[in-house]
């Protein structure tokens, strides 16, 4: 095996090896870089990158990167990890989701030299990681004021990101192509198949979602053959392409009754909408039965707000709801 190249430093066999990598500069003329870790397998194999925090605020794959890089023995990986601990430093400096223009990076993917300061980032970031490697895990949470149940979203027309998606591990796969200049889609279409963790709220580290997360990139690991981890299988696996957010009619103060995970019958209770008397404005009700995947975390609507992200189940509630009852799903 040859030595791994990465923005002009080597990386030997069987190695790990820290990085820094230079992407922008701030105000005060000094450089901005992205804490990379190499991890470069004696045996050859797959480069598989996983990027956490493009998303400046959403920290829950910082600490699942931090995990598997330590978990993750170079001496016996086939192939290569690249991890990308906090790939938008900026927005992470200062605890927000976007650049400090209000640009959200994960719309400016492939990215232009030339072109804003996202576009730009974007662009050292596709350059110098994502296009060394041949598979990619993109970690997220929700945005702020929700959380999300985890599971991951996939182009579900690409075979190998159907595979990789069953194999990480998750209960709910959403098939989704993405908006134009996501890191997933741009990557997938420059022809490496890259598949989002979406995992609860932003600002926090969630311990059981960290974990599942952890698993779910080890199972990818050992679907890929790059590493012997024992696999993990959920009790239930559903692909999902009907799903919306079910909104607030009206302005009030939420008292939400349904979290991520519920499984609700058409036509039951998702909030109560109370005046500041407590009295009762409204109701926001399920329009079909169906999985909550994402709830608002912040109980104050006008109209129009996002409450909950329900997936419509269809015909396949019925094997749903008796294998919730077998275990119930974890989501904070
Ligand atoms: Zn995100």
């Amino acid at each position: 095996m040859k030595a791994f190249e990465i923005a002009g430093m080597k990386v030997r066999p069987g190695t790990r090896k820290d990085v820094m990598i230079r992407i922008s500069e701030f105000y005060t003329a000094t450089p901005v870089f992205i804490p990379v870790t190499v991890l470069h397998g004696r045996e050859k194999g797959p480069v598989l990158y996983v990027a956490a925090a493009v998303h400046g605020n959403e920290i829950n794959g910082v600490e699942m990167v931090r995990q598997i890089r330590v978990q993750v023995d170079p001496r016996r990986l086939r192939g290569t990890m690249i991890l990308v601990l906090i790939a938008n430093p900026i927005a992470f400096l200062a605890m927000s989701r976007d650049l400090p223009d209000g640009r959200d990076l994960n719309r400016f993917f492939p990215g232009r030299e030339g072109g804003s300061m996202a576009s730009m980032i974007a662009e050292a970031i596709f350059t110098k990681v994502v296009r060394l490697a041949d598979f990619g895990i993109d970690l997220h949470t929700a945005a702020t004021g929700r959380t999300n149940l985890p599971h991951v979203r996939v182009d579900m027309k690409s075979p190998i990101l159907r595979r990789l998606a069953a194999a990480f591990g998750c209960e709910v796969v959403f098939d989704m192509p993405g908006e134009e200049g996501m890191l997933r889609r741009a990557a997938t279409r420059a022809g490496i198949p890259t598949m989002v963790y979406e995992a609860g709220e932003p600002l926090k580290f969630q311990r059981n979602l960290i974990r599942r997360g952890v698993e779910g990139i080890r199972n990818v690991l050992a679907e890929l053959r790059m590493c012997e981890f024992p696999r993990t299988s959920p009790v239930f696996q559903i692909v999902v392409r009907d799903h919306r957010w079910i909104r607030s009619a009206k302005g009030g103060i939420l008292n939400v009754q349904v979290k991520p995970g519920d499984m609700i019958e058409k036509g039951h209770t998702i909030a109560v909408n109370t005046k500041p008397f407590g009295t009762e404005v409204s109701r926001v009700k399920a329009p079909y039965t169906g999985l909550v995947v994402g709830c608002t975390t912040l109980p104050l609507a006008i109209p129009g707000s996002a409450v909950c992200h329900l997936v419509d189940l269809q015909t396949r509630h019925r094997v749903v709801r008796r294998l919730l009852e077998r275990q119930a799903l974890v989501f904070e």
